[in-house]
């Protein structure tokens, strides 16, 4: 049974730049997911709260004045929150890793990469510009690049942090106010950077966090005729029902959800490599990345000395306390994420052969621990190749050739991500053309870069995060036709 901590944080919703009292006197429980402890308590937003909040959004969007701030006044806004979160790194990253579970080391790069996204943005903050168009007139025409408005941005569990960043960042470069949900599960590390906003120069109102469960507070965001646009993280399920909320106001939508992401090794790969990247692709985090490669797609030829191989290396993977610095795998987030992967553990067993793994380890009675899984003859017809397990489990495929290769690989609803092992770049270029997903790595996987784009083909959503296309989600682009000829139109 859980046990709460003698001393637990009773955390507050983040509206109009202040932290504010529990409104429904309801709280949710927020755990270490290692220890089953309750490390502290949020408030279960209400529909007024998720109001006030909107409300607070409205009035620094429409008259406050936010959006006609400088493109260099955000931008150096950008900068200090990003400084802040550099210069409280080991606290958060602490944080983020008791949270939700994942190895101190993993969580440090997570935490950088947050601030990384501030200062890219930050930059980019002052290279948002609009166009001339060359109209067939005496005229001048302009594209002028404008902020959707308040957006309302709910994010899931497994980068905390991270996710907020790649939220808030464009929103606030392209002069856009936020309403943020974050997991419920993980709120802790966003409501601390709440706490900063105001020392980095962010108005009150400009951002507020809700926290609260999905399907009250986060509804109610998707739904709110005050929030101009959503951006969504998060399962293709939820996707689905947001996406049908907000077409009654015809909200702007974007939707970055999950994947059955395959790692596809032809025979001429570098082994060694080819081994680890079939680890690192679908273990990492415990496997809860939306673009874990989750099916692992092997040329026939060497299929039995790859599995052998991963299921040898798969045995040094240490599982441990997540603040541990030798911790390669954490628990998994929480109890009912845990009873999910097993209960796909336990279908494996009964769909395919098991490598290793399957089960809760040993040792393990405590915590949300399962074993790292590898599942091999593997048919992509089976449940555990089709549907998002979002832990650390493995399905490894055959494949014939080149050509069954790819239809394997693109034979999923999913097209978030895929990566493609070979040393022939004439077959791997090839690949990367067919395969229909919105991200693919070629001898790697999982690296990811505020630079350049991030999002799914098919049913793993559409819109893109990250570069460029990140903060162009949240702009409005108005023609402007000034007309240059002083004679009248002289049609009547
Ligand atoms: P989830 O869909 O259950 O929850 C995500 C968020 O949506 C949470 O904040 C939750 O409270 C909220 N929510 C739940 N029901 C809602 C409703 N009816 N209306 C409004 N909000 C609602 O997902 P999860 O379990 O937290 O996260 C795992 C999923 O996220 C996986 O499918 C994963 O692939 C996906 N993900 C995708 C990306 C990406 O970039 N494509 C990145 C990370 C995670």
């Amino acid at each position: 049974m859980p046990t709460t901590n003698t001393a637990v944080q009773q955390e507050s919703n983040f509206i109009n730049g202040e932290f504010t009292k529990n409104t429904t006197g309801n709280w949710i429980p927020v755990y270490d997911p290692s220890t089953e402890e309750i490390i502290a308590e949020i408030p279960d937003a209400s529909t007024a709260d998720v109001d006030q909040a909107v409300a607070a959004a409205r009035h620094a969007f429409d008259e406050a004045g936010w959006p006609q701030t400088t493109a260099q006044e955000r931008g150096r806004i950008l900068f200090r929150i990003a400084e802040k979160i550099r210069a409280e790194a080991p606290m958060l990253a602490e944080l983020e890793s008791r949270n939700a579970g994942k190895p101190i080391v993993e969580a440090e790069f997570d935490i950088a990469d947050a601030a990384t996204c501030f200062e890219y943005y930050g930059g980019l903050a002052t290279k948002i510009s609009g166009t001339v168009n060359p109209v067939p007139d005496n005229a001048l025409s302009l594209t002028l690049k404008e902020p959707v408005g308040v957006a309302g941005q709910i994010i899931p569990w497994n980068f905390p942090l991270l996710m907020a960043a790649w939220k808030l960042a464009p929103a606030l470069a392209a002069g856009c106010c936020c309403v943020l949900k974050p997991a419920e599960q993980t709120p802790l590390t966003v409501l601390k950077l709440a706490g900063w906003l105001s020392e980095c120069g962010v108005p009150p109102g400009v951002v507020n966090i809700i926290t609260g469960y999905g399907e009250q507070s986060g509804a109610a965001l998707v739904t709110h005729p005050g929030v101009d646009k959503v951006a969504f993280t998060g399962s293709a399920a939820v996707g689905k029902i947001i996406m049908r909320s907000a077409a009654d106001s015809l909200k702007r939508v974007t939707l970055e959800l999950g994947g059955k992401s395959p790692n596809i090794f032809f025979a001429d790969a570098d082994f060694e490599a080819a081994i680890d990247g079939a680890l690192f692709g679908v273990f990492v985090n415990q496997g809860e990345v939306c673009s874990a490669g989750s099916r692992v797609l092997v040329e026939r030829s060497i299929y039995s000395k790859f599995v052998e191989a991963m299921t040898e290396k798969a045995k040094k993977i240490v599982l441990g306390p997540p603040l541990d610095r030798d911790t390669k795998m954490g628990p998994l987030v929480s109890k009912e994420q845990f009873d999910r992967v097993r209960s796909y553990q336990e279908l494996g067993k009964s769909e395919a052969k098991t490598a290793i793994g399957g089960n809760r380890p040993k040792n393990f009675d405590l915590g949300y621990y399962v074993e790292p899984t590898i599942f091999y003859d593997v048919d992509n017809s089976a449940r555990i190749a089709r549907e998002e397990i979002f832990g650390p489990v493995a399905t490894v495929i055959p494949f014939e050739d080149e050509k069954d290769a790819l239809k394997i690989a693109n034979d999923t609803p999913f097209g978030l991500a895929a990566a493609v092992w070979s040393r022939d770049i004439y077959k791997a270029l090839r690949m990367v053309k067919a395969i229909r997903a919105g991200i693919i790595w070629v001898n790697h996987m999982q690296p990811t870069y505020v630079e350049a784009p991030w999002g799914g083909y098919k049913q793993s959503g559409f819109g893109r995060e990250l570069g460029l296309h990140g903060v162009d989600e949240y702009l409005e682009s108005k023609q402007v036709h000034i007309n240059l000829n002083e004679q009248p139109i002289g049609w009547y």
